[in-house]
């Protein structure tokens, strides 16, 4: 994994803005990738795949992060402030390639799912579409020893259960607590949409620089991206005085 330069970033947010969030993620982890092929990138199980997107994030914008929510109970706005290394998941070594659950003369080896398997089941509605990512990842199930054609909704639950627990760093949960009303809660945390969001903002606030350098000085888009941030806020500054 390597940083990306402004003019990679810039690249990569432009082939990314009309995809959506599952493709957006391949296409951030493509551009940074030493030695993994597109076709290892998707079959990362989530979990690894936001673990990579982490490490990508603090690379390019730094360790720490910021966010507003609104407090679902007082409607206070709130700032928070946390660090990438707060939404890492401790966990010991890569997830099992499948597991094993067991339960009710049930039998399934499962796996955690990747961003393939996400890719193929969009098209289907939100509820089908879990009902089949969950069927995509059975990769065997029996039922007293015989094939299982057809799995009870509390067997796919426990299993469930099981693929994120073996996957932790899939499901991140921030907790959040009102300095207003002392309300607690957690939410998800999505490292996908947040540092698009954060590319997002960050191009529409960089495309507006190189047009003033050039606008002053006459310098090509190429030429500017290749000025370190520090040189290009002199620069702007030195041409806004
Ligand atoms: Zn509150």
């Amino acid at each position: 994994m390597r940083a990306l330069s402004a003019a990679d970033l810039l690249s990569v947010w432009e082939r990314g803005r009309d995809q959506g969030p599952v493709q957006q993620a391949i296409e951030l982890l493509a551009a940074a990738s030493l030695t993994q092929s597109r076709e290892d990138l998707v079959r990362l199980t989530i979990g690894q795949r936001d673990a990579a997107l982490l490490t990508l994030r603090e690379a390019t914008f730094g360790p720490q992060m910021w966010s507003v929510l609104e407090c679902p109970c007082c409607s206070s706005r709130l700032e928070l402030s946390f660090a990438v290394s707060d939404l890492r998941v401790k966990h010991t070594g890569s997830p099992p390639e499948e597991i094993v659950y067991e339960g009710a003369d049930y039998a399934l080896r499962i796996r955690p799912p990747s961003s393939a398997d996400i890719a193929a089941t969009l098209e289907a509605g939100p509820e089908q579409s879990a009902n089949m990512l969950f069927h995509r990842c059975v990769v065997s199930a029996t039922h007293c020893g015989e094939p299982a054609a057809e799995l009870p909704k509390g067997i796919m639950e426990e299993a469930s259960k099981r693929i994120g627990e073996a996957d932790p760093q899939a499901d991140v949960q921030l907790r959040v607590a009102c300095a207003c009303c002392q309300h607690e809660w957690s939410v998800l945390f999505d490292i996908v949409s947040f540092f698009w969001n954060e590319i997002e903002s960050w191009a529409a606030r960089l495309l507006g620089e190189v047009h003033a350098l050039a606008s002053v000085y006459g310098w090509n888009e190429r030429d500017i991206l290749s000025l370190s941030p520090v040189r290009r806020q002199f620069y702007l500054e030195a041409a806004r005085a």
